[in-house]
């Protein structure tokens, strides 16, 4: 007998007849003896309608009445989980965020998980029920008020959950069969990984390959929580129930790096299309002026990437390039702008067209050249390199947006990871 906790994504429970497909996965563990907790996003598309209502309302609204909103999709579909469980025979029960509670910092639309206390759900479990929890929420504790984790943030929860309960797994299903060498929306030949370091996962996360939050790969890497993607598109009866025997057979195990026996130089390419470059050009060229731009932007929250600084050719004023979220570009060029009479003389240049490609391995510890083949293969299909940064594991290019596709194929090929 396991202890599983089931997660499922936006397209797993677009509607009420896919719910029941879901109710069906989790009756099978249930029938084998396993000890299910299920953890359910919002229906497809619910939670984009939810956001869209709260930037009509206002531009400029109340982070708090935000969550407040966006909460929402999710209880809709505990609760009908565990309507269709019970229709079913399945005995079950739904609880939201603040019912656990899920306690959470007062971030509010960017939540962190603090404390996922055990003893309710595990009463429920206890008591023979399958508990059909919220993600993506939680409760601010000192405020009492809802909080949202982040867009994608399902996943954490999941995983929060997973940890909490001493699980054995973690399954977090989803419309694709696990995780891929990379979006295998964009190339068909992209190959199913059958397992994936923390590191590596982390990185691709991070790097625009939203198959799993970010944060989720964060929280499973330091509680050593082995995590899963499966599909919940196979017929659930066409899927063994978990045991602890047969756990790394389907989908991808994300897991700890010494597990992955064959490990490639490269993994995985990710991409991300939501960036935004910004350049200052002409800023002065002495101690103190990198602060000046950066300290009010971290101040604000805004989360700089990538940074690129010119020398200065007649050893006075430097350009200085940076990226941020699209959505962050407005409130960057605000800050900026507030900042000017301390940063001194510049002016800006700022366009979103760009994407930021990714090449992850955790070979590349040992192998030299990997960036090298890189350039070399983009210059050839004439693809213009804007920016660089790179991790132990990573390498990471900002190029034009209408390229980045491109990019992504060739980089695929480049690295041998294209299926036959
Ligand atoms: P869910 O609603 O289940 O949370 P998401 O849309 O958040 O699903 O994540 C699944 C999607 O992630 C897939 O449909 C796929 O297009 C995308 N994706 C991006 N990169 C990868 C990758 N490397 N491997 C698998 N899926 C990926
Ligand atoms: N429903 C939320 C979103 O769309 C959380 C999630 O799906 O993980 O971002
Ligand atoms: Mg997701």
């Amino acid at each position: 007998m396991a202890l599983v906790v089931m997660k499922f994504g936006g397209t797993s429970v677009a509607n009420v007849e896919r719910i029941r497909n879901v109710a069906a996965h989790v009756k099978r563990e249930v029938d084998a003896g396993n000890k299910v907790a299920v953890v359910v996003s919002a229906m497809a598309g619910a939670t984009n309608q939810l956001v869209a209502w709260v930037n009509e309302a206002s531009q400029l609204h109340d982070k708090r009445e935000y969550d407040a909103v966006v909460a929402s999709g999710e209880q809709v579909t505990a609760g009908l989980t565990a309507i269709v469980l019970q229709s079913m025979g399945v005995k079950a029960r739904s609880w939201s965020g603040w019912q656990i509670p899920i306690e959470t910092s007062d971030a509010h639309g960017a939540a962190r998980i603090l404390n996922v206390p055990a003893g309710k759900l595990r009463a429920s479990l206890d008591a023979g029920e399958v508990a059909v929890v919220t993600g993506f929420q939680g409760i601010e504790p000192e405020s009492e008020r809802v909080a949202t984790l982040g867009r994608g943030g399902s996943d954490t929860s999941a995983v929060a959950v997973a940890i909490a309960l001493n699980a054995d797994v973690c399954d977090i299903y989803t419309d694709v069969d696990g995780v891929y060498t990379t979006d295998p929306r964009i190339v068909a030949k992209a190959r199913r990984l059958p397992k994936v370091s923390y590191e590596e996962m982390l990185e691709m996360a991070s790097s625009g390959s939203k198959v799993l939050q970010t944060r989720s790969v964060e929280l499973a890497m330091g509680h050593g929580m082995r995590t899963r993607v499966l599909s919940s598109f196979v017929a659930p009866a066409d899927m063994q129930p978990v045991s602890l025997d047969n756990l790394d057979t389907i989908g991808t195990t994300v897991c700890s790096e010494d597990e992955i026996v064959e490990q490639q130089v490269v993994s995985g390419i990710a991409y991300a299309k939501d960036e935004a470059k910004v350049t200052l050009l002409k800023v002065a060229d002495k101690p103190g002026v990198a602060a000046r731009i950066f300290g009010p932007l971290a101040d604000a929250s805004i989360n700089v990437d990538m940074i690129v600084q010119n020398v200065a050719a007649d050893g006075d004023a430097t350009d200085m390039t940076f990226t941020v979220q699209s959505a962050e570009l407005p409130r960057a060029l605000a800050v900026l702008d507030a900042a000017k009479s301390d940063i001194g003389h510049f002016e800006v240049k700022a366009s979103d067209g760009v994407a930021k490609i990714s090449v992850i391995g955790v070979g590349m510890r040992s192998h030299a050249g990997v960036a090298a083949r890189m350039f070399q293969a983009l210059a050839d299909k004439g693809i213009n390199i804007l920016a660089i940064s790179t991790s132990e594991i990573k390498i990471s290019v900002l190029i034009d947006a209408a390229y980045a596709e491109l990019a992504v194929r060739t980089l695929h090929s480049l690295y041998g990871l294209d299926a036959d």
